[in-house]
């Protein structure tokens, strides 16, 4: 049996006074895994309560656009090769479960209108996202996890970076530099999504040698220090950190923390 073990992180930039919601995520999706429940559950769980805590940006705390409105990107995937991905969705508030709706699909993302018009379709709840009126922002939230049968889950959500126009998508609800998973290792990332992207951050790091934290130390020096940037990672040989170059509200829990 596999030693389970849950990572969440608020957000590159964000400090210390951001942690409770964090702390609160990773306690319910170790709750989860700690009673025998499986890694896509817990990571639910876990972004479902930061979606929800106004002050991280993801669902309810989500940054506002330039024009004011309030457009969501989330991701789900798992080690078993299924993935679901949402991109500028509205009228939203957990669209962590909108994604995780994709992962049995023969479709895996959806953007927009076109992803709202599906979630009215399956059912997921609609209601206007107020948003953050945090003047400047950006940030993220994120969990990753692995289950005592040994399967790995990764989750990510956010609002994106306060703004930006209507319609643009950041690294977040993307397989590569967003996030990544495989067999061997589940990595989220966090910070400024266009440089995340244009560096394929999370794809990079997952296929570099060493430990995890030598790996995740990598990915961050391919950033100037003047670029927001940080990382959260599990393998199946038993690792789980989070690093950045910023503050970065972080949780871990396992058997021993
Ligand atoms: N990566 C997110 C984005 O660019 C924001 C962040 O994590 O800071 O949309």
């Amino acid at each position: 049996m596999v030693t389970p073990m849950i990572v969440c992180h608020g957000g590159a930039g964000h400090s210390a006074k951001d942690q409770p919601g964090v702390d609160a995520a990773a306690d319910a999706g170790w709750g989860i895994l700690s009673t025998g429940g499986s890694a896509l559950d817990a990571v639910l769980a876990a972004v479902e309560i930061m979606e929800n805590d106004p002050v991280l940006n993801a669902g309810t705390g989500g940054r506002k656009r330039a024009d004011g409105s309030v457009q969501l990107d989330a991701a789900v995937a798992t080690s078993d090769g299924k993935l679901g991905s949402i991109m500028a969705i509205e009228d939203t508030p957990n669209p962590v479960h909108v994604a995780a709706g994709l992962l049995n699909e023969p479709y895996h993302i959806l953007v927009g209108q076109g992803a709202r018009d599906w979630a009215d379709q399956q059912g997921y709840p609609k209601a206007k996202v107020e948003g953050s009126d945090s003047p400047s922002g950006n940030d993220t939230v994120g969990s990753v996890a692995i289950d005592e049968n040994g399967l790995m889950a990764v989750a990510t959500s956010t609002g994106g970076c306060t703004g930006r126009p209507r319609g643009r998508v950041g690294d977040t609800p993307l397989w590569g530099p967003g996030f990544w998973i495989d067999e061997e290792v589940a990595l989220a990332a966090t910070g400024i999504g266009e440089d995340i992207t244009i560096k394929m951050l999370c794809h990079r790091v997952a296929i570099q040698t060493g430990t995890l934290q030598q790996r995740l130390e990598y990915g961050i020096s391919l950033f100037d220090p003047s670029i927001e940037v940080g990382l959260i990672g599990i393998t199946a040989k038993g690792e789980a950190l989070g690093l950045a170059n910023t503050g970065l509200p972080l949780a871990i829990r396992s058997v021993n923390q």
